[in-house]
């Protein structure tokens, strides 16, 4: 097990090392220093001293005598000799006159002892703990003192006023009314509580990255004009048990003493995970749960806390988290749609200057299936490109050419490409887009281009659809399917070979034919079937199969089967427009980019005859 997941065992290590350093130290070295002290002599010498007058203390034990002669220069050192059986021993050295009886020869201080056997090693022990703990805390994320267990070292983020208000949320109807009545409630917490109705005491904000899960809890707090208390689940998760659990408490402590507000909790399936009762299962994000679940149940929800969360996995989270009087709001924030985009592309441009007449429709439809995030990205990608290229105001080319850059990187204008690869190139992208064309079911052309871009694409051919599309017909799947075996058809057809552009195609084709079969029922041979499921549908969409080994081989074979038809239908429509692919393919090496227009013009005037 790794030991960063189980300090409890770091913790035994340690104090097992630090007792056997103790015991060492007792067994060995206490009885070398006592030794150093005291010399062996052999009885004569012992008796030799006594009758000379040099003995000054005698101590005599069961089976050892010790004694202390001083030697010329005055000094005293101590010796002890094995007893032997002498009964004129105490009359000699009564005769002695100077000879002191059974005086502490061994220096036995209690307070020495104490000090050398206890102290000074417990002090050293603690010195080598804090500096191998110290080490320790560095390497997990600086972890000032690893003793401080049970007291956070929550940096909890408090803001007076979060500044955002819905206006700031473009879109987003849907959730903005389900918050708005939370805002409400903030403002007048008395006319809730005068009926007697309890408020929601939190709402989940569920929906892929970058929609804006973060913003809307902001907007509520700026709506509300209350503090914004914001944590994220990754923030809870400590290296000691424990430690979360006094963060969740901490959290809570402050918020309630700073109530009416908002607790925001960004990525909460990090320590929302079901608790899955394994052997072995982590501790400090059980605890930290536990914690959280208790103080939502605990605080008095009239007084007006109220937790938002966000997950993009809603599916992994513990149901304990979701039962009423907890997070019993779920508030679905989806990726815009066309009125969506358009509305977020329009909130952001309003920080930069437009130039006249921006088409925000145009851009809102090449860019369906985008993030909130990403178009204000590609907003100021765009005031970005306006300044490099010393205008004073965006417009409508910066923002097409944005568009790209999120979607495909920069251009690589430096990147050197053969005449020959250039060509090949080419053809591929006009095959897909010829293809596209001349099916009824696809969308239309917008854009084709063989500039290179940073993120590896070579050129490419952007669709875009007249209005937004919801549903996906078999049709449309099967011209889809064809298009996108368009650009290695036309490698085929014209150079007679195949190249590794495709693989791109390649991958989306597949993804299409599998989905088609498993998921959506449009193949032949298996009927309304689910034979995958997808596991997180917010991020990426992870399918798993759910079927038989022999119905997983015959899934395989009917995909080949639709991709097979559909590039042969690719290679058909390709070779009954073979002079248009050759005048499409020159005009585009000549021009690098051309548009949707110049495409549709040049495909439907006559056929010039080839030269
Ligand atoms: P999430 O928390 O869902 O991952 P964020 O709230 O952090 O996403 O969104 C990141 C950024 O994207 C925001 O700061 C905002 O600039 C932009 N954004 C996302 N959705 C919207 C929207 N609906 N309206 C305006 N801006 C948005
Ligand atoms: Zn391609």
């Amino acid at each position: 097990m790794n030991e960063e997941k189980n300090p409890r065992k770091q913790y035994a290590i340690y104090i097992v090392i630090c007792l056997l350093l103790l015991m060492f130290f007792n067994s060995m070295i206490m009885p070398m220093l006592n030794k150093a002290a005291i010399k062996d002599a052999d009885y004569s010498f012992f008796l030799d001293q006594v009758d000379e007058g040099n003995v000054g203390k005698v101590q005599i034990e069961d089976t050892e005598i010790k004694f202390t002669v001083k030697d010329a220069d005055g000094r005293e050192q101590a010796y002890s000799t094995a007893r032997i059986y002498d009964p004129d021993l105490v009359s000699r050295l009564h005769e002695q006159k100077e000879v002191e009886f059974a005086g502490s020869i061994q220096e036995q201080s209690p307070l020495r002892d104490f000090l050398l056997g206890w102290i000074i090693p417990i002090l050293f022990m603690v010195v080598v703990w804090n500096l191998i703990f110290k080490s320790i805390g560095k390497r997990m994320g600086g972890l000032g003192n690893a003793m401080s267990f049970g007291k956070s070292n929550a940096k909890i983020y408090v803001k007076a006023q979060t500044g955002k208000t819905f206006d700031d949320v473009a879109g987003q109807d849907e959730a903005k009314e389900a918050l708005a009545e939370i805002v409400d409630f903030l403002h007048n917490p008395d006319k809730y509580a005068e009926i007697g109705a309890d408020l929601p005491k939190g709402a989940l904000l569920v929906g892929p990255p970058g929609t804006g899960k973060t913003l809307l809890a902001q907007a509520v707090a700026g709506e509300a004009e209350v503090p914004f208390f914001s944590i994220s689940g990754s923030e809870f998760v400590e290296m000691f048990v424990g430690m979360g659990a006094a963060k969740v408490r901490d959290l809570f402590s402050q918020a309630t003493a700073k109530a009416p507000c908002i607790v925001f909790i960004d990525e909460i399936d990090t320590i929302g995970k079901k608790r899955d009762g394994q052997i072995g299962g982590n501790d400090e994000r059980e605890q930290t749960l536990n914690q959280l679940l208790t103080e939502m149940d605990g605080f008095d929800g009239k007084k007006g806390v109220v937790i938002l969360a966000a997950t993009n996995r809603p599916e992994s989270l513990d149901p304990a988290l979701l039962r009423p009087g907890r997070f019993d709001r779920r508030i679905p924030v989806e990726l815009p749609d066309l009125a969506g985009r358009e509305a977020v592309l329009k909130v952001h441009a309003k920080k930069i200057k437009l130039s006249e007449n921006i088409d925000f429709n145009a851009i809102a439809r090449a860019t369906a299936g985008a993030s909130g995030a990403e178009l204000a990205n590609i907003i100021n990608e765009a005031a970005l490109r306006a300044v490099r290229s010393g205008r004073s105001s965006v417009d409508q080319s910066d923002l097409e050419e944005s568009v790209e850059v999120v979607i495909a990187g920069y251009q690589r204008k430096n990147a050197v490409i053969s005449q020959k690869e250039k060509e090949i190139i080419a053809y591929h992208e006009i095959g897909h887009a010829l293809v596209a064309a001349k099916q009824k079911y696809s969308a239309p052309v917008h854009k084709i281009t063989i500039i290179p871009r940073t993120s590896g694409a070579l050129g490419y051919t952007m669709q875009v659809d007249e209005d937004e599309k919801f549903l996906l017909s078999k049709e449309e799947a099967l011209s889809k399917l064809a298009t996108l075996t368009g650009g290695r058809s036309a490698e085929e057809l014209i150079f007679n070979t195949c190249t590794s552009g495709a693989s791109n195609d390649i991958e989306k084709a597949t993804q299409l034919a599998r989905a088609m079969v498993t998921r959506y029922g449009m193949s032949s041979s298996f009927d309304m079937i689910a034979l995958e499921t997808v596991s997180n549908k917010y991020l990426g969409g992870d399918a798993s199969l759910a079927c038989s080994p022999e119905t997983a081989a015959k899934i395989d074979e009917e995909v080949n089967n639709i991709v097979k038809k559909a590039h042969a239908k690719a290679l058909q429509i390709l070779s009954e427009n073979s002079e248009k692919l050759h005048e499409l393919a020159h005009f585009l090496l000549d021009k690098e980019t051309i548009t949707g227009e110049e495409f549709m013009a040049i495909l439907g005037k006559e056929t010039v005859p080839a030269v």
